[in-house]
Formats: structure tokens, C-alpha cells, sequence
């Protein structure tokens, strides 16, 4: 299918031309008639399946036939969990409708409000907002909704995470009931469906990826090494393999600012990007990343979701996440739109835990290669619960393969409560609104609807219990899903 098949505005087809998109991508195909015709929309679609245009494109489509917003009013809203979210979508708005006598509006907090309700003043076609300040903004009646025709929650599991559902039932309340609703999110847990069922109408269900397995252009690997030399291996790794742009991932912020620091000390241009750094000094920090000027990007998860650099190459996991389901996203930061890219992970013996964790959502175990030189005197036990995982390749070296603690939890998981234990990035709302409230962040049981295939189809409701069918690869990963705690982030050091 072509571009110019979807009948978009020419104003809007001429934009994406410009971007040098040909094809849509599947949700894209997807989406954009449903959108297009004023149908509601639950998609299964992560970061880099083109989920932005998917619903960007339509929206404007649509919004470019009726009406111009006026004063403080808004016709379509888009919710975003992070800054950085939602400054790319607004992007994304601006470059898809240059050509369109449109005004667009983004709101979000950290930054100076005053600004922002100026800006409302000539009202917003398409406003994207993070929950916390548009509620703020809403308060001190800078916005109007009665104009509203589109709510967008996009990420929306990220969303409840981080708790906003809060924020996001009452935004809910004050929009007009009758509006088009369109929700994206990776995954779909049982609390997005409960979600769901009380926004979405009669919605065209699209599911592009399958859920628990991550990018096929990705290759993973990990390499086993004892965490007091996890810095000096990046750097080795980063000379040696010349790699010239990468996102490396940090549980916590302030490992996130010793390690840019350390790597800034062994003259690799670093910067951190985490949610106690100010909104200007994450913004110049992805742009000197994107321009090549800092080398390494050190970033928390909360602070990477949203990053949109075009085909990176390398992503670091310097640790690994609490929740497996963070790993899914941080890989997704490379191969994107069908370029290939590499993940690799840096794995002490105190991670084993979240290492199973990942590999039974992924449904594999990840390859692992010691480094010569590097080799763990704390030996990373084998993959979990599953015996005879020979996948350890080494590079170089004559050491023998690692003693393996024999296949399942074994008693050598020294304390996995180290290296962090459950210390997430806390603060992670776009304003900086404290863990009150925020009690969400657990993503027990999430995606229980395993993996259904590829394609849309229509649903008589958002149905909530999750199993609906076509359950055709994902079921060692539900499995693993049981054994899941719940897992709570708190706040940091
Ligand atoms: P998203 O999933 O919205 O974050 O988009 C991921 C990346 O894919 C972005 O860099 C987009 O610019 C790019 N993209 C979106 N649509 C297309 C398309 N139809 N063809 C190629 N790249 C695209």
C-alpha cells in the first residue's frame, strides 16, 4: 500500500512525502481510515511501529475540514506519560502539518506555565499534554473542552505506571462524553482494559506487534561481568567496537550521572538525561546526542521513553531493569523502521533474577559473551529454570566457560537486592510532583493477552478479561508473567 492509497489531504500527503515515507507502516494502514472516519481506536503498538504518524495523519485530516479552534479551546487532546513524549509528538504534529492553516499547542510541566497559557489563548487544534500540567492548566482555565472531538492517550500503560490514573479520570471527566477516543499502548494489561472499557466505544482493535517478543532486527546479547567493572567495560567496549552513538540505560539517576561522569573522565563525550535534570538540560542534551556531539547518552527509563533518534545503533543496558517489560522498550530504542541495530546488556550475578525475568517474557535466552579480560569472578547463573542453556560463547580468551549454578534459582544469587533492588527513577511525572499518588508503577500479570497475530478487527467491546484468543506464541512468556511480583518503583537516592 502506498501513501497516496489513504486519501489523505494533499496539504497532509505532501508533508510525509517530504519526511520520505512511501508506505505506511501496519498501523499506519490500520489506523489511519479507521481514525479517518471517526472510529475509536485500541492499538497495540510500541514506540517505533510509526504510532505517532498513525494517528497524527488522520487526526489532522480530519480537524483540517471542520471548524479552527478558537480561544483556549482544544480539538483534539493527546495525553503523553513523559515531556519528552510528548515534545516528539509535537513534532511530529508540526512537521505533518506545515501546510495547514492549523495551530498546535504543547503543554507540559517543568518548564514555566505562563508561556504556555499565553500560547492557549489562540486555542489548539491539536494540544499534546502531559496529565499533571494539563490539569494545572485546566484548573486556571486556560483550556476549554467543549469544542473537544479527539481524546489520543497514547502509552497509555506507560500512563498507569507512573500513576496517573488519577489525573487521567479526572481530565476524563471534564471532556464532552460524546468525543472519539483512540488508545495506544505496548502492552495490554488487565488495568488498560479496565481502562478502556470505560473510554474506548465499540473500538477497532489493531495489534501490530506481538506482545513479548521484542524487535526480530535487534541483536541481543549480554555480556557477563562483575558489577564493580561494568564502567570500565563500557568504555572498553565503546573504543573498541568505535561505537559513535549510543543510548546507554541506568536503573537510577544518580547511577545515570556517575556513570556519564566516569565516561566523560575516560574522554568519551557523555551526557545524562533523567528526571531531576531540568527540561532545557535534557533537551540540549538529546540534541547534542542527535548531532552527534555527545557520544553516549547515559538515560533512566522514564527519561528515554519518548527518545526518537532514527536508527541507533547501540543501546547499553549498564543494568538491567526491574521490570522486564522495561527491557522490551529500552531495545526498541534501536532497529528502528527497519533498520537493524544492536542491544547489549551488562549482567553482574546479583541481576539473575531480572535476567530470567526477561528471558521468559522474550521467550529466549539472550546469548552471552564474556569479554576477554572481563571475565566475572561472581559467575552469572545459568538462565533459570531451564537446563542446559549452552549459549555462553566467549570472545578471545582461553578461560573455561563460567561454572553454572545449576539451572534453576540455585543458591548463588548473591542478594539481588543489591545493585539497586527496586530503586526506580520515583519522580518520574513531567512535573515535579512527589510519589504521592503515584501509587501505580506495578505491572503485575500485564499482557495476559499473550500475543494475538497481526491484524485488526473489530470488538464487540473492550472486552476485560484479557485471553481474547489467537494465543499462538506467547505462552512460556504468560507463564513467566505469573512468577512476576508485582514491582513498585519508588523513589531514587
Ligand atoms: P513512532 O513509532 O511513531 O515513534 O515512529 C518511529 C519512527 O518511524 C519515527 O522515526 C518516524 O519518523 C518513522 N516513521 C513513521 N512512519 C514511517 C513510515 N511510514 N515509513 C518510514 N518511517 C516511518
Amino acid at each position: 500500500m502506498l501513501f497516496e492509497d489513504l486519501g489523505l489531504a494533499p496539504e497532509i500527503a505532501r508533508a510525509v512525502a517530504e519526511q520520505g515515507y512511501t508506505n505506511p507502516t501496519p498501523i499506519q494502514e490500520q489506523a489511519i481510515p479507521v481514525v479517518m472516519r471517526g472510529g475509536d481506536v485500541m492499538a497495540a503498538a510500541q514506540t517505533g511501529t510509526g504510532k505517532t504518524a498513525g494517528f497524527t495523519l488522520p487526526l489532522l485530516h480530519k480537524l483540517s475540514a471542520g471548524e479552527r479552534a478558537r480561544s483556549n479551546q482544544v480539538r483534539a487532546l493527546v495525553l503523553t506519560p513523559t515531556r519528552e513524549l510528548a515534545a516528539q509528538v509535537f513534532d511530529n504534529v508540526q512537521s505533518y502539518s506545515q501546510y495547514l492553516p492549523m495551530r498546535h499547542s504543547v503543554v507540559f510541566g517543568g518548564v514555566k506555565i505562563n508561556p504556555q497559557m499565553m500560547r492557549l489563548r489562540g486555542g489548539a487544534d491539536i494540544l499534546v499534554a502531559t496529565p499533571g500540567r494539563l490539569l494545572d492548566l485546566y484548573n486556571q482555565r486556560a483550556i476549554k473542552f467543549d469544542k473537544l472531538e479527539t481524546l489520543v492517550l497514547d502509552e497509555a500503560d506507560r500512563m498507569l505506571d507512573m500513576g496517573f490514573i488519577h489525573d487521567i479520570k479526572k481530565i476524563l471527566r471534564v471532556l464532552p462524553p460524546k468525543r472519539q477516543n483512540l488508545l495506544f499502548s505496548a502492552t495490554f494489561s488487565p488495568e488498560i482494559r479496565t481502562l478502556a472499557k470505560g473510554l474506548v466505544n465499540d473500538p477497532v482493535e489493531i495489534d501490530v506487534s506481538p506482545r513479548n517478543s521484542t524487535t526480530k532486527t535487534v541483536r541481543q546479547k549480554l555480556h557477563p561481568v562483575d558489577k564493580s567493572r561494568k564502567a570500565t567495560l563500557l568504555c572498553h567496549l565503546i573504543k573498541e567496537n568505535g561505537w559513535h552513538q549510543a543510548l546507554v540505560f541506568s536503573r537510577t539517576k544518580h547511577g545515570a550521572n556517575r556513570l556519564a561522569k566516569q565516561l566523560e573522565q575516560s574522554r568519551i563525550p557523555a551526557a545524562a538525561i533523567h528526571g531531576n535534570k531540568s527540561q532545557n538540560a535534557r533537551t540540549k542534551a538529546l540534541a547534542d546526542f542527535k548531532s552527534g556531539k555527545v557520544q553516549i547518552l547515559v538515560a533512566t527509563d522514564i527519561a528515554a521513553r519518548g527518545i526518537d533518534i532514527d536508527q541507533l545503533p547501540q543501546v547499553v543496558n549498564f543494568d538491567l531493569p526491574n521490570v522486564p517489560e522495561d527491557y522490551v522498550h529500552r531495545i526498541g530504542r534501536t532497529g528502528r523502521a527497519g533498520a537493524s541495530g544492536q542491544a547489549v546488556s551488562l549482567v553482574s550475578a546479583d541481576e539473575a533474577k531480572q535476567l530470567w525475568d526477561i528471558e521468559r517474557l522474550i521467550n529466549k535466552p539472550i546469548e552471552r559473551e564474556e569479554i576477554e579480560g572481563f571475565e566475572p569472578d561472581h559467575q552469572l547463573p545459568a538462565s533459570g529454570g531451564k537446563p542446559g542453556k549452552g549459549n555462553q560463547v566467549r570472545r578471545g580468551g582461553a578461560k573455561p566457560a563460567a561454572k553454572r549454578g545449576g539451572g534453576n534459582s540455585s543458591g548463588n544469587r548473591n542478594g539481588n537486592s543489591s545493585g539497586g533492588g527496586n530503586r526506580g527513577e520515583g519522580n518520574r511525572s513531567e512535573g515535579n510532583r512527589g510519589a504521592g499518588g503515584r501509587s501505580e508503577g506495578n505491572r503485575n500479570g500485564s499482557r495476559a493477552d499473550g500475543s494475538r497475530g497481526n491484524g485488526s478487527r473489530r470488538s464487540g467491546a473492550a472486552s476485560g478479561n484479557g485471553n481474547s484468543g489467537g494465543n499462538s506464541n506467547g505462552n512460556k512468556a504468560n507463564a513467566g508473567n505469573r512468577r512476576r511480583r508485582p514491582q513498585r518503583r519508588t523513589e531514587s537516592a
